[in-house]
């Protein structure tokens, strides 16, 4: 099944036109992909507040291993989903 959300873009009818493959565009393709990069930039935000913890001495860093933890799944669910629907949709 082709992505219903597929737009169609720089393509014209024209001499010589159909036979250049379209360039294609899936907006939820595009959304999903961005809503891993938020994760990664998530986790990485948090390593970094991990690493200002440490250097100031703190000793309890279980809240955020346990905010890392939980930011490692979230990504991790978020790459399933955009690679579900890539394989899904071919797009
Ligand atoms: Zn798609």
């Amino acid at each position: 099944m082709r992505c219903r959300n597929y737009t169609w873009l720089n393509y014209s009818v024209g001499a010589g036109a159909l036979s250049e493959p379209p360039i294609t565009f899936c907006e939820e393709r595009q959304l999903l992909l961005e809503r891993v990069g938020e994760a990664v930039s998530q986790i990485i935000w948090l390593q970094s507040e991990r690493i200002a913890a440490v250097a100031r001495g703190e000793m309890d860093l279980s809240s955020l291993d346990d905010a890392i933890r939980d930011a490692n799944a979230e990504k991790e669910s978020r790459k399933q989903a955009f690679m579900a629907h890539v394989w899904e949709h071919g797009c």
